[in-house]
């Protein structure tokens, strides 16, 4: 099979319809192989019954009916786990996401080799209130990442099939697949300027917290890929440095002491000295820091992961 477009979906049920001609329309005038796998994230609308209508009359339309609403990442997961095409291509259901985009993403993966595309929605047609964050937000993944993307949260991606098999999006993890990708090993990552639309039908479904948890992920993603199998190297070095810190503190209250006392100055306690206060703090942090890291130790010691590496080839 060419393609698997992969589609997570909630409350969607007016572009479903639509969608779906429009893609079919696309495969069959590139003679594509292909499926369509609509993923109903919990929907409260008739979406379901529309996707249920849609498959009876086409066989290439598969479903996966979630119980409650999970969340995007859940949705795509399922979806990657089932997609059997050599190139899995997923996007939106709102109709922002244009399937004429879809021959070119396949091409630049099967021929050009790219193992991830990205679509790049570089004229827009959000609110600036959704915007301009995004500028923000895309600024800064660039940074931690270190993958040159200008849209990293575009519905529209394409993907080797291998790819969507060895990572695992989770949470609201989809807002990164290139740094998951990334972080499995697969470097080749491309982008294409893709045609956006404004929503047709339907809201959007994710609010201004969306800025807020992105940067979160953000950080937790960045601290997994350094630090998830060796936790103690990223605690253990704060905690020396707190210890350091604490260490010449705390010589530094017992030279003001024997200075004052040697110069007959007034008595004064070690606790009338800034240093100690600073040595305490130092410590404790300290402490609090290296126990972080024992048991971070601890815990990715018996981790799944620890021993979880991308073999790409092999020979017996
Ligand atoms: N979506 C989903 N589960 C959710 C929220 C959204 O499957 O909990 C789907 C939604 O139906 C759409 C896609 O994810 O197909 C992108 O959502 P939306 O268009 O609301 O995001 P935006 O375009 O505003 O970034
Ligand atoms: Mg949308």
């Amino acid at each position: 099979m060419d393609i698997s477009l992969v589609i997570p979906l909630y409350n969607e049920a007016e572009s479903l319809p639509e969608l779906t001609e429009w893609i079919t329309r696309v495969m069959n005038a590139n003679k594509f192989s292909y499926e369509i796998l609509f993923i109903n994230d919990g929907s409260t609308d008739n979406s379901w019954k529309v996707i249920e209508e849609l498959s009876a009359k086409d066989e290439h339309i598969k479903g996966v009916k979630f119980r409650r609403n999970y969340g995007k990442s859940p949705a795509l997961h399922v979806g990657f786990g089932r997609a059997e095409g050599d190139v899995v291509i997923t996007m939106d259901a709102d109709l922002q996401d244009s399937p004429d985009e879809i021959p070119e993403l396949y091409r630049m993966v099967m021929e050009d080799g790219y193992d991830l595309v990205s679509g790049w929605k570089k004229k827009r047609y959000d609110p600036l209130s959704k915007t301009i964050p995004t500028k923000l937000f895309n600024a800064t993944a660039r940074k931690v990442t270190g993958i040159y993307l200008h849209d990293f949260n575009c519905g529209l991606k394409a993907y080797r099939n291998e790819v969507v098999k060895s990572i695992e999006v989770y949470g609201d993890m989809h807002r990164y697949i290139p740094y998951l990708a990334k972080s499995a090993g697969f470097s080749k990552i491309g982008e294409k300027v893709v045609h956006h639309q404004a929503r047709k039908y339907g809201v959007t479904k994710f609010g201004l917290s969306r800025f807020v948890n992105g940067y979160l992920d953000l950080l937790t993603l960045w601290f997994f890929n350094k630090f998830a199998v060796k936790p103690m190297h990223f605690f253990g070095f704060l905690g020396s440095l707190m210890f350091v810190l604490g260490f010449f503190s705390v010589i530094a209250v017992g030279v003001y002491k024997l200075y004052s006392m040697y110069h007959n100055m007034p008595y004064r306690l070690v606790t009338d000295s800034p240093y100690f206060y600073l040595s305490l703090t130092a410590m404790i942090l300290g402490t609090l820091l290296f126990l972080a890291g024992f048991l971070g130790e601890l815990i990715s010691r018996n981790s799944v992961e620890r021993n979880r590496y991308n073999i790409e080839k092999e020979i017996k």
